[in-house]
């Protein structure tokens, strides 16, 4: 699940070593007293856990190392039976990276507690003193959450979420050779189509729409924009800002328009310079191609329209795949004299989970439509439409739809080796 969208009321821990706790105890008791816990703990530990006394009486288990396929989702699954949870009302809590893959296979909510790596939980955070502040987060009115995702998740009282969240770092190895002058940032995560989180990642929507269609003013999206631009420029005063040119061939400047609206009125206003980056050649769409060929189709694609001696360029772009694209954008800025490149993007891609899609029919008698995140052309907001429209016109406000796939994610479907026969 997105663990900022849903309300998550059992949390299970995958445990540190005892031996590594002993310093954090006070961490351990404000984190246990927020919701019902379940520990699993490294084998044979869990007469120590048990005996610290914990507030909220945590359900302690020893790690069962039997399982030899997903023993992780066989542990995590032992855990929500203890606490009688379901996937969609719990958080899991890990430490271990490269447990990852496996994590995101549960579809419970994903908070990684030490440092992010490519695939990224729905939340990370640097140790069990803000993972305490983040399970806080969730239970008042400021849930914790990748600032751009925060940000553009608009429930019914067309409200976002929140206004805050976490900017997050990337290191594309396409940019390896440019690192002592650039950086790229992302404000939130980018689901394709296959990733069984893409239908319900408002970002993503908002993002896929931007793409697609002709003079769209998302308010949500230049308010993130804007927000962020102003988060930089007070760390490292920014000099111009500009985005990846749209390709000649492209009727079309969604990116520069979504900046126009993100700098309307603020500060920062005078520094847009959107024919700073300019396309040299016209290249194909990346997404059609392999990672090779988006190398090759981007190279010596892109040229400065003047010297930007000393500046700090500001470029964005929409999406951050391999990171191709911004690499040869920045070496354009770079070799025009710019000191310095920062890259924004609105959603980093993640690779595909596999998960099963679910998808909630919609309820008029006879008609055949699933219903989509729509939006509202009004004021921007967003909620469910039957995939039919204009055929069939029903809608449902964000919660309705949101709750009844969420309920189609149990324990049950978590397949472990119990359940296989051989
Ligand atoms: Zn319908």
């Amino acid at each position: 699940m997105l663990v900022e969208v849903n309300a998550p009321r059992f949390v299970i821990v995958v445990a540190p070593p005892a031996s590594e706790t002993a310093a954090n105890l006070d961490s351990w008791h404000q984190l246990t007293g927020l919701m019902r816990f379940a520990i699993l703990t490294r084998p044979g530990e869990s007469m120590w856990w048990s005996s610290q006394s914990l507030p909220g009486s945590p359900v302690v288990i020893d790690w069962d190392t039997a399982p030899f396929l997903s023993p992780l989702q066989a542990n995590v699954k032992a855990a929500l039976e203890a606490l009688d949870a379901q996937p969609y009302e719990s958080i899991l809590l890990f430490y271990d990276a490269d447990d990852i893959q496996e994590a995101l296979a549960t579809r419970l909510g994903t908070i990684l507690i030490g440092r992010p790596t490519d695939r990224l939980p729905d939340y990370f955070v640097k140790d069990l003193p803000e993972a305490v502040a983040a399970v806080r987060g969730l239970r008042s009115n400021s849930p914790p959450g990748y600032f751009g995702e925060v940000a553009t998740t608009v429930i019914s009282r067309g409200r976002p979420l929140a206004s805050r969240g976490k900017i997050f770092p990337r290191f594309p190895q396409a940019m390896a050779d440019l690192s002592s002058r650039t950086s790229v940032r992302a404000l939130g995560r980018y689901f394709a189509k296959a990733d069984a989180r893409a239908k319900k990642h408002q970002l993503t929507a908002r993002i896929l729409r931007l793409k697609r269609q002709v003079h769209v003013h998302d308010r949500y999206l230049a308010s993130v924009v804007g927000g962020a631009l102003d988060h930089i420029h007070q760390r490292q005063a920014l000099t111009a800002i500009t985005r990846v040119p749209p390709r000649p061939s492209a009727t079309i400047d969604n990116l520069g328009t979504l900046l126009t609206d993100a700098l309307h009125g603020r500060p920062l206003a005078p520094f847009l310079e959107l024919a700073l980056l300019q396309s040299a050649r016209d290249r194909e769409k990346q997404r059609d191609l392999s990672a090779v060929d988006r190398e090759a189709n981007v190279a010596g694609a892109f040229e400065c329209s003047h010297l930007c001696d000393g500046a700090h360029v500001l470029l964005f772009d929409d999406v951050l795949t391999t990171g191709n694209t911004a690499a040869e954008c920045a070496r354009a800025l770079l070799r025009s004299g710019a000191s310095r490149v920062t890259v924004i993007v609105l959603g980093a891609d993640q690779n595909a989970l596999a998960a099963p899609h679910y998808a909630r029919l919609c309820v008029r008698p006879g008609c055949t439509g699933v219903m989509r995140i729509r939006f509202n052309s009004g004021n921007n907001g967003c909620f469910w439409g039957c995939s039919e429209f204009p055929d069939c016109g029903r809608t449902a406000v964000w919660e309705t739809v949101l709750n009844a796939l969420n309920e189609q994610n149990s324990r049950d479907q978590l397949i472990t080796e119990g359940d296989i026969s051989f």
